[in-house]
């Protein structure tokens, strides 16, 4: 199968007192059509950068792509203008954040706001806008759709507002839709009916989902591949079963420690010390984790640990392996 996206080598700097650093290190990744890839890490890990930079509505004048190509279904986005990615934009590609962070506009009603996205990239009537804007909002599960696209989005709970998002993102059946955090901020329950919902419009539509997260039981419950990230770079790659039964980075290890079980109160990701480092604080050599790895050598330090394959399937970037070992000469 042909990737859907493909990203290759992407830098995305932020400037920081006039100085530029890297929040996303030379990542590379495809996702395939139908697939739901799920990338995963703490906050700060460069995650949301990673899809800021794909959809390229990083901050103007701040984030930069430095380096690097984004080939969606064939295009660089990377060499698009801003007028070429807005046709794209919420037509092949949707996205879709943590509510409330949800970009739902509160002077607007329900039906006007997916109306607009219709409108925007479809040549539609307003009475067809109308009816389509009832169908989507059946779709994702809205009872009593035809009175909610007259109302607003205070008058409608967290969950409901989420459900609106979605309905909003595959207005258009977009190809890929990039999923932020989409259930971070919901109560668990709500959490479970968005997560079930999202799966199953990723197959009705046949859409390739990024699910971005800081939670593996998520990652658990709806993925294919997962991608871990730590400080703008991927600490390990695979299919979620191989993720779950051997985790092969100290990071991922850590992270599956962190899981919180149903009869413990561990409070999320509380079990790895430390903080990602900053920014402007990220070690100039060696692995980016070595801080805060139980398992960090001296070479640590100094090496810096290349993202290879391990196992079939099974890439990782950890000098535990001789596989992330850099490349020298090898004079058998
Ligand atoms: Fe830990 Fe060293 Fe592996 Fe980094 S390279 S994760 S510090 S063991
Ligand atoms: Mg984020």
């Amino acid at each position: 199968d042909a990737p859907l996206l493909e990203v290759k080598n992407l830098e995305t700097a932020f400037s920081i007192d006039g100085t530029y650093y890297n929040a996303v290190d030379n990542v590379s990744f495809r996702v395939k059509p139908r697939q739901i890839v799920g990338i995963v890490g703490e906050s700060g890990c460069g995650k949301s950068v990673m899809s800021l930079s794909v959809m390229k509505l990083l901050p103007k004048g701040i984030g930069q792509i430095r380096n690097g190509e984004i080939i969606f279904d064939g295009i660089h986005l990377e060499k698009m203008t801003d007028s070429e990615i807005n046709n794209i934009r919420g037509k092949d590609i949707a996205m879709i954040f943590q509510e409330p962070m949800t970009s739902l506009n509160p002077v607007f009603s329900i039906g006007f706001q997916l109306q607009e996205v219709l409108f925007n990239h479809m040549k539609i009537s307003k009475k067809e806008a109308r009816l389509k804007s009832i169908a989507l909002l059946k779709s994702v599960g809205i009872s009593r759709p035809e009175k909610i696209v007259d109302e607003y989005p205070h008058q409608l709970s967290g969950g409901m507002r989420q459900r609106v998002m979605i309905a909003i993102a595959i207005a258009c059946q977009p190809k890929l839709l990039i999923a932020d955090e989409p259930t971070t901020a919901l109560d668990v329950t709500v959490q479970a009916q968005i997560l079930e919902l999202l799966k199953e419009i990723q197959e009705v539509n046949d859409m390739s989902v990024i699910l971005i997260t800081h939670d593996l039981g998520v990652v658990a419950e709806m993925c294919d591949e997962v991608i871990v990230m730590y400080a703008g770079k991927i600490a390990e790659r695979t299919d979620v079963d191989s993720l779950f039964h051997n985790p092969k980075h100290p990071y991922t290890q850590l992270l599956m420690g962190a899981i919180p079980k149903m009869d413990e109160e561990v409070e999320k990701l509380s079990t790895i010390k430390g903080i990602v480092p900053s920014l402007k604080n990220m070690p100039k050599t060696g692995c980016k984790f070595a801080a805060r790895c139980p398992k960090a050598m001296p070479d640590c330090l100094t090496v810096t640990p290349q993202l290879a394959e391990n196992e079939a399937g099974h890439e990782v970037a950890c000098l535990l392996y001789e596989t992330s070992h850099p490349k020298q000469e090898v004079n058998a």
